[in-house]
């Protein structure tokens, strides 16, 4: 094996999260540890790749409580520029993001596959259609799988029409700031819930028509029915728990709840139960459970195309929350699990970026 002079860095999974019923995925930063490595120059086929942004999801918490293997860098979604490449599908200078790890660099073996299984080409960015000042980072967010699954969730499953009502959690958060948006743009009447004084500005900001923080609220549902005084069509689901219960009394007939994720019951704070279930059926709700992974990459091409164009024509605006360095990763996944890491999509800079610095 021909070892290149510079090390490699990696933040591993040194010891399984515990869980309890309080809190049942909470990681600590001592669960993890950075570690150094030899950095193998590519063999035949292979690509290797600098990791520049890597982004911090919440699923990612369930993953290293169950299967995510000890001793090796935490799986993550990365955004990367190829410094040298043994296959002549990618060349120096390409970018693409994939299912990498959090650590400096990574070998590509010659399938061009990610840990997931994914290949990268559908991946590789085109810095020529990219939108005006947005940064690389933006594959991972707005450009990249949480814009699709918004979007997915939205438009294909919720069927937005012009004058309805749609309702968003974690509305200011990766996902949900493009909901709002998008719901927005097809007419809607727009609500979000998120956490803290900041982030109901942002929502603000934004053109929600209402905004509120959940965490100040006394009454859940009471502050859900001030704002939405003619009930909710839509409840894009991105928390699950007391959310989905006040969202299940405020709905409408027929509603439609894409349910996207539940972090109330995978972040700190412990699972809450949801008692107002019974209504689904008196009211004819519609709850679809949904996952990316059964419209990527097929979806991504159009999606793409449909947002850039939003973008460039000042409909859709995005914000990321970036912390620097390798090193602060722990921290600030346990930051973005709390909803401690500031307004957006929450990602980590390892270098300088190449649409930008
Ligand atoms: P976010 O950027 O929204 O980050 C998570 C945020 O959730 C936190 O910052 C926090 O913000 C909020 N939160 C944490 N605990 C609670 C709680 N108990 N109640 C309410 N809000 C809470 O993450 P994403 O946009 O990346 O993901 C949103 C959801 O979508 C997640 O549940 C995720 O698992 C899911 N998802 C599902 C996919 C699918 O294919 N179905 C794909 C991608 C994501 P705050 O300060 O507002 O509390």
């Amino acid at each position: 094996m021909t070892v290149l002079a510079d090390a490699n860095r990696s933040v591993v999974l040194a010891e399984r999260p515990a869980a309890t019923s309080a809190a049942p995925i909470a990681p600590r930063e001592a669960d993890f540890a950075l570690v150094e490595s030899a950095l193998a120059a590519p063999g035949p086929g292979e690509v290797l790749l600098e990791n520049l942004y890597l982004s911090l999801d919440p699923y990612m918490a369930a993953y290293l409580l169950g299967q995510h293997p000890l001793g090796v860098a935490v799986e993550a979604r990365v955004a990367s520029r190829v410094v040298a490449s043994r296959n002549p599908a990618l060349a120096p200078g390409d970018l693409v993001w994939g299912f990498f790890g959090w650590e400096d660099y990574t070998l590509l073996p010659a399938s061009l596959r990610d840990r997931k299984g994914y290949s990268v080409l559908p991946n590789r960015i085109d810095p020529a259609r990219w939108p005006p000042r947005a940064p690389f980072s933006n594959a991972l967010s707005v450009l990249g799988m949480p814009g699709l699954t918004a979007h997915v969730g939205l438009v294909d499953i919720a069927r937005p029409r012009p004058g309805e009502t749609v309702f968003v959690s974690s509305a200011a958060g990766a996902l949900g700031q493009i909901v709002g948006q998008i719901a927005r743009i097809a007419g809607c009447r727009v609500v979000g819930s998120a956490g803290g004084p900041a982030k109901v500005a942002y929502l603000e900001a934004l053109g929600f028509d209402a905004a509120f923080d959940y965490r100040a609220a006394e009454d859940l549902e009471a502050t859900l029915r001030r704002h939405c005084a003619d009930g909710i069509d839509i409840y894009f689901d991105n928390v699950g728990g007391a959310t989905l219960d006040a969202a299940l009394a405020l709905a409408n007939d027929h509603a439609r709840f894409p349910l996207c994720g539940m972090i109330s019951t995978y972040g700190e704070g412990g699972p809450e139960g949801v008692v107002n279930m019974f209504l689904a059926v008196r009211k004819r709700i519609t709850l679809t459970g949904f996952t990316i992974y059964d419209h990527y990459p097929g979806r991504m091409a159009a999606y793409l195309d449909t947002m850039i164009g939003w973008m460039r024509a000042g409909e859709v605006r995005y914000t990321e929350t970036i912390v620097e360095g390798l090193e602060n990763l722990p921290a600030a996944f346990i930051a973005m699990l709390a909803g401690r890491h500031g307004i957006g999509k929450c990602l980590v800079k390892l270098a300088p970026d190449p649409l930008q610095d």
